[in-house]
């Protein structure tokens, strides 16, 4: 088994394409890279879940890189320095959720959750979230109460743009619910995560779950 390795985020200094979905991610975007394969959007690399938290408070990133079980390091290349620099991580929400509570008797960490709860209020199109979670409730009756209303808020930050996914999302058809579904499934019901935390190629590691993950879609599906 290899090591927990951190991975390796990158904010690109020119312009790139992700070269699975092949979106054009224009200057700036956040990717990371395989070897010989060249650039995957956040989306592709199944890293879209997780939060960006910045520097500036060593025991807020401390504890949350300690809770996450899948995170990765924000590395923006510097120009006069000629060097990667750390820009933040990326970790489970769940995990900075922790992290905060650890840290609550701390005025900057409060800070920091108002803020990142207000971008995620300004992000999120409640009137989609609730259409989506009615979707997903509608054609998967078997999934847990509360999970429609995670899924579709996921789904709502993926395909507002903030991704740079095109608006195929917001149809609601049944397919775009159900790749939701899946990925949904496969973070917070497998050990993908863990996996992919350990440095094991993404496809190796989402064959390794794929039953499970059938076998949780076919639970929540059953009596549509
Ligand atoms: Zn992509």
């Amino acid at each position: 088994m290899n090591p927990t390795v951190d991975l390796k985020v990158f904010i690109s200094s020119s312009d790139s394409s992700c070269t699975e979905c092949g979106e054009s991610l224009g200057h700036g975007a956040w990717i990371t890279l395989v070897e010989g394969k060249g650039a995957l959007c956040l989306a592709c690399a199944d890293l879209d879940h997780l939060v960006f938290l910045p520097p500036g408070n060593a025991a807020l990133s401390r504890r949350a890189r300690k809770r996450s079980t899948l995170a990765a390091v924000v590395l923006k290349w510097s120009r006069p320095r000629k060097r990667y620099e750390r820009q933040g991580l990326l970790v489970e929400a769940q995990a900075l959720e922790q992290a905060e509570g650890e840290c609550l008797a701390d005025e900057e960490a409060r800070a920091c959750r108002r803020e990142r709860e207000a971008m995620r209020r300004a992000e999120l199109d409640y009137h989609y979230v609730e259409r989506f979670a009615h979707r997903v409730r509608e054609l998967f009756p078997g999934c847990p109460a509360g999970r429609e209303t995670a899924i579709a808020e996921h789904a709502c930050l993926k395909y507002s743009g903030r991704i740079g996914r095109s608006a195929a999302g917001k149809s609601l058809d049944e397919d775009a619910v159900r790749l939701a579904v899946i990925a949904h499934i496969r973070h917070t019901q497998t050990r993908y995560d863990e996996l992919l935390a350990r440095g094991d190629e993404r496809r190796d590691s989402r064959d390794q779950v794929e039953e499970e993950v059938s076998r949780f879609l076919a639970e929540w599906e059953k009596n549509r």
